[in-house]
């Protein structure tokens, strides 16, 4: 790059910083930097009496300093620019589109270790690691050993729900206990310590096969010769039901990808949630793949970033933050279970991967392919207006048939769950249908998964008298009972208390548990079905960093009967030998106060009962729920994407919600009530006059209003939303917005702008 020079011979740059200001600044370029700079290179300079390291945008006429000296570049860290030119106008164009300082996005697309102001040392460090030593299988065992020792009993369960081992820091955090209760543990024979290096990487410990991939079926074979035929930086949507190969549709498409000599990235909503999926593209391409997980240090994820910068891996495969893997001559970016809300960034700048990766293929000239069984209704119209282009798998590969799905009506008298003795504290939860069926797969040595969706199973802690309900003291939610062992905890800032005896608003000794968790589910299940192996899997079980594959293996390995879980189990798993899925209620995801809240529940069913029958057994499923006509029940029984599609739309254009407007959260929050509603009645009336004004587009602003969950860690939350039927006049308003009115000046009190929120809560 050549330096344009400002008048007096000096070098001027345009810097951005990762600091929450819309601004570039001017720096100087002094002779004898240890690298030269160009546009995307990082450069450390001084900033307020210290130094930060800020992200060179380009040569700089000097025309912002006015009479201002320039200070200069301290350091240029980088013999090459971080950001090669593509990936700076996608993050330019990620400035713009969500209304965020373009030094936070630059900041953010980098691995954190590139962030800090030093330069990374990755250190290589060990822990302990408590692991099972003996299986107590039953749970009278269980009930005898641990009598007198509840907290054992707790770490000995939470160790087995998480695959027989655990840092030992983790569980004593996880469990608040102290460091004698691992020892007592392993003092009884029933744990031993180990210790492991933490810098290990887990898909390295996984075993490895190669494989080829299959011969595609007829269906494959077309989307697979599309997909080479396309055009550069066209998008296409693969729509294929579960279970009809979108996976080989992928693989195939990087194989052409890599024989150009070109490179891909495949982003995956999570990864520990799909090591079956990522296993799969390591079996083909092996060392060529780079894992980037959330389980990896800083300097893993450097040394990984470093790779695919030098073209010594040529695929990323990765959750969100995957999309800016520093690949040069980008094939095509694979983006599945692309409905999948873990695409959106939940702090500024809050992305949508998706839609970025979108972005990154057209700046690349790559193909982006969108997969999912159940596209989101933005993606889906997108297709259907020929903005993307469609691609169908309509059937299962080998012929084989969607399983059979069943509606499990709980209003009827006839189903209600059975109550036993062991019931009567909670409600039960087995309809006889799915007892039934559960039974039958127990006898024949065939696998189940029950799926208990944790949001609205949480239990809770509730006065029979004065129907009083424990709740946060901090947040405005209920507070969530655990059994083992025995308090209740917030799930928003994990704030713990113990039990009350007496009823704080009454006085008297009625309190009882309602709703449950997964762990009560679990221990019901397990006195229903007393031989049943079960595998837990829930946010408390799979904190580990290796949780979720250690389960999912033993499920791969037969060594569990019901693997039961919350909608972290839905997602692409693949076990021939699963035959029966229960859904346990389908109803506490449509109750939600949020417009998607149809098209989450329906996915979610769609893509539950989509693991049932995948091998030549077949498969069932059992869904039940109290709105067995509600059509996103009624469509995920006929596995019928396109009529619950037809029923959707018509309810998202009045009140007009995405994908017919487009729409930005603007929520005000603080530790005052007070401070907060008046900051949130400011902004409404700036944008009253900033909408009375020249026309700024159809924009409507609506609110202001508390947010649904009203307070969270103490933070009171309003918020306005923005509804407009073009995104320029969206993104104009709220950039003048964000750019141009005055927060009071309290500390505390904060704006967030979310464009295209995937919820409203
Ligand atoms: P999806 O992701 O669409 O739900 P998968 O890609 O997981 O489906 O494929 C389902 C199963 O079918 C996998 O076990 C996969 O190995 C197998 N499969 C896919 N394509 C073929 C093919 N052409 N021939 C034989 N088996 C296939
Ligand atoms: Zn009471
Ligand atoms: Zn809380």
């Amino acid at each position: 790059m050549t330096a344009s020079a400002a008048n007096d011979g000096r070098r001027l740059i345009d810097v951005a910083l990762p600091i929450p200001l819309f601004r570039a600044f001017t720096y100087e370029v002094k002779g004898g930097t240890r690298h030269p700079v160009a546009a995307g290179s990082r450069v450390v300079v001084p900033v307020r009496g210290g130094r930060e390291v800020g992200y060179c945008l380009g040569e700089s006429d000097g025309a912002a300093l006015g009479s201002v000296v320039p200070k200069a570049v301290i350091d240029v860290p980088d013999a090459e620019p971080a950001f090669r030119p593509d990936l700076l106008a996608v993050c330019r164009w990620m400035s713009e589109y969500y209304v965020a300082p373009l030094g936070l996005v630059l900041r953010a697309a980098l691995p954190a270790a590139l962030g800090a102001r030093k330069r990374p040392e990755p250190a290589v460090k060990t822990r302990r690691v408590v692991c099972l030593a003996k299986a107590l299988e039953t749970l009278m065992e269980r009930d005898r050993a641990f009598a007198r020792a509840p907290q054992q009993r707790a770490l000995y369960e939470l160790l087995e729900s998480a695959g027989g081992a655990a840092p030992v820091e983790w569980a004593v955090e996880r469990l608040s206990c102290s460091d004698a209760v691992v020892t007592g543990l392993v003092k009884r024979g029933l744990a031993t310590i180990e210790r492991e290096g933490v810098a290990r990487d887990p898909f390295d410990r996984r075993e490895r096969k190669r494989a080829t991939p299959h011969e595609p079926t007829p269906a494959q074979r077309a989307a697979i010769d599309a997909l080479a035929a396309a055009a550069p930086g066209e998008t296409f949507l693969l729509r294929g039901i579960t279970g009809s190969g979108k996976t080989l549709v992928y693989l195939e498409l990087l194989q052409q990808v890599l024989a150009r000599g070109q490179t891909a990235i495949v982003l995956v909503p999570e990864i520990a949630l799909t090591p079956q999926t990522v296993d799969r593209f390591r079996a083909v391409f092996g060392d060529d793949v780079a894992v980037l997980h959330s389980g990896l240090s800083d300097g893993e994820r450097y040394d990984a970033w470093r790779a695919l910068r030098a073209g010594h891996k040529r695929i990323a495969v990765g959750a969100r933050s995957a999309v800016f893997a520093p690949l040069d001559r980008l094939g095509a970016i694979v983006v599945d279970e692309e409905h999948e809300a873990t695409y959106k960034q939940g702090e500024s700048p809050r992305y949508h991967a998706r839609e970025v990766a979108i972005v990154r293929a057209r700046e690349a000239g790559a193909v982006c392919v969108l997969g999912s069984a159940t596209p989101s209704l933005e993606s889906w119209v997108n297709a259907t207006t020929g903005k993307y282009r469609l691609l169908t798998l309509p059937d299962r590969v080998g012929g084989g048939a969607l399983p059979a799905v069943e509606v499990v009506d709980l209003r009827a008298g006839a189903n209600a769950p059975r109550r036993t003795a062991a019931e009567r504290a909670v409600r039960g939860i087995l309809s006889a249908p799915l007892e039934h069926a559960l039974n039958e797969r127990l006898a024949r040595g065939e696998q189940s998964i029950l799926l208990l969706n944790r949001r609205g199973y949480s239990a809770f802690v509730q006065c029979t008298s004065c129907e009083w309900v424990a709740a946060c003291p901090r947040c405005s939610i209920s507070l969530t009972y655990h059994r083992a062992p025995e308090r209740l905890v917030c799930h928003y800032c994990l704030h713990q208390e113990a039990l009350h005896a007496r009823c704080p608003q009454c006085g008297a000794d009625t309190l009882r548990q309602r709703g449950l968790g997964t762990q009560q589910v679990e221990r019901l299940v397990a006195e229903q079905l007393p031989s049943a192996r079960i595998a837990r899997m829930d946010v408390d079980t799979t904190s580990g960093k290796w949780a979720h594959a250690d389960i999912l293996d033993r499920v791969g390995q037969g060594d569990v009967d019901i693997l039961l879980g919350t909608q972290m189990i839905a997602k692409g798993l693949d076990f021939p030998n699963v035959t029966l899925v229960g859904v346990i209620d389908a109803d506490v995801g449509i109750n939600l106060p949020d417009f998607r809240a149809s098209e989450r529940t329906f996915q979610l069913l769609s893509q539950v009962a989509g693991r049932a029958g995948r091998g030549p057994k077949g498969g069932r499923v059992i869904i039940q729920t109290r709105l067995p006509s509600h059509h996103a029940v009624r469509c995920a029984v006929t596995h019928d994407y396109e009529a619950f599609v037809a029923e959707e739309l018509p309810g998202r254009q009045s009140p007009a919600w995405p994908p017919t407007v487009r729409l930005a959260n603007v929520v005000f929050s603080g530790t005052e009530e007070r401070a907060v509603l008046e900051l949130a009645e400011g902004a409404a009336a700036w944008f009253a006059t900033a909408l009375a004004g020249p026309p700024a587009g159809a924009v409507e602003v609506i609110g202001p209003a508390p947010c649904p969950i009203e307070r969270i860690k103490e933070r009171w939350r309003w918020h306005l939303v923005l509804r407009g039927t073009h995104a320029g006049a969206v993104t104009r308003l709220a950039r003048r917005f964000l750019t141009s009115f005055e927060v009071p000046g309290r500390a505390d009190l904060r704006v967030s702008f979310d464009r295209d929120p995937v919820a409203l809560l």
